[in-house]
């Protein structure tokens, strides 16, 4: 068994960092500070490596050790949390260097890239697959790790609103809510409360939605100049591509944001309503994700990404 042989890997390391997904989300950082809390408690020492994350989930245990790079470069057991593939793992060559690697994630385009991979892409959050292994391993979901997990799934389940819920999602949130964890403090932190930045952003994002294809997709995007102008920080755009998503007879949201300043390159979100697969499209881009929600690098200037991103999305409308 997968989980069995994970364990034994992690109690043989004398040296293990966690890494996880590049722009990292709330099951990103959440799945990333429960493993280091769980092992913590099991007297095992993990580094937990993530460069640059939102403000938003400082209220996070854990989040004091989080460290943006290692002295050491090779070590025993590298553990990959919500990332399908190494090239969006931020600080993938601590993984690449290391001598026993380990992947646990829920995206249906994982490529399996660990040397163990325990990957089920019908759990609505990495953090839900990672409740699920510490319950086989008789590892005590404590308070602190109770709410790291509370996060990522909460964000992932967009408020246990997505399909992909499960009865064990709500089973397993009742368990917190009775261990005192406040379900409604994380929720009201993770999912309602926009910085200014955010809600400037958005006010752009919706002047310039164009509703295309019969009212069946909307795109917008921001350029780095937006970014400046409301002085946003990281994770300030989470949650825009929702916006053209929310609205009434709409099946896919597109949402562009540029990677670099001057730079004819755009990192593309979109999300589907009902019925495309928004992570088949985002594969022709290199990128994917999950049926209803998926992303892409594209290159090309707003119009030409635009075009670019249409274009697949037509054939499956
Ligand atoms: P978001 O649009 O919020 O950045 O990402 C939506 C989902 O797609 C997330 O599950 C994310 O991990 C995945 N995703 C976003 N961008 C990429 C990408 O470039 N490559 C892959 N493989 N997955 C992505
Ligand atoms: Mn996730």
């Amino acid at each position: 068994m997968t989980l069995d042989s994970i364990l034994e890997e992690i109690k043989k390391a004398n040296s293990i960092v966690i890494l996880t997904h590049e722009t990292p989300d709330g099951d990103a950082i959440g799945s990333s500070l429960a493993v280091k809390l769980a092992l913590d408690n099991f007297g095992i020492k993990a580094d937990v490596i993530i460069p640059e994350y939102s403000r938003v989930f400082k209220f996070l245990p854990g989040t004091e050790d989080i460290l943006t790079e290692s002295e050491i470069d090779r070590y025993d057991l590298a553990i990959s949390l919500d990332c399908a593939t190494l090239k969006r793992l931020a600080g993938g060559e601590y993984f690449e260097n290391a001598r026993k690697t380990i992947v646990i994630d829920h995206h249906g385009s994982n490529n399996m890239y660990g040397d163990l991979n325990y990957v089920n892409p019908v759990s609505p959050a990495c953090c839900e697959i990672l409740a699920g292994i510490f319950d086989y391993y008789n590892m005590e979901i404590t308070q602190d790790i109770g709410k790291c997990l509370l996060t990522g799934i909460i964000t992932d389940t967009g408020g246990f609103k997505y399909p992909a819920t499960t009865a064990e999602t709500f089973e397993f949130t009742a368990e917190l809510l009775r261990k005192g964890i406040n379900v409604s403090d994380i929720y009201k932190r993770v999912m309602q409360t926009v910085s200014f930045a955010h809600f400037e952003l958005a006010k752009k994002v919706m002047d310039r939605l164009e509703i295309l294809e019969d009212g069946k997709v909307t795109f917008t995007y921001i350029n780095k100049e937006d970014e400046e102008e409301v002085n946003a920080e990281p994770g300030d755009h989470e949650g825009l591509v929702e916006i053209g998503r929310d609205i009434e007879g709409v099946e896919v949201s597109i949402f562009i944001r540029q990677s670099e300043k001057g730079k004819d390159e755009y990192k593309a979100s979109l999300r589907s309503s009902d019925y495309v697969n928004v992570s088949d499209v985002c594969i022709m881009f290199a990128g994917g994700g999950h049926p209803r929600a998926a992303g892409a690098t594209v290159k090309g200037t707003v119009e030409e990404v635009k075009q670019k991103l249409l274009k697949e999305i037509k054939k499956v409308l």
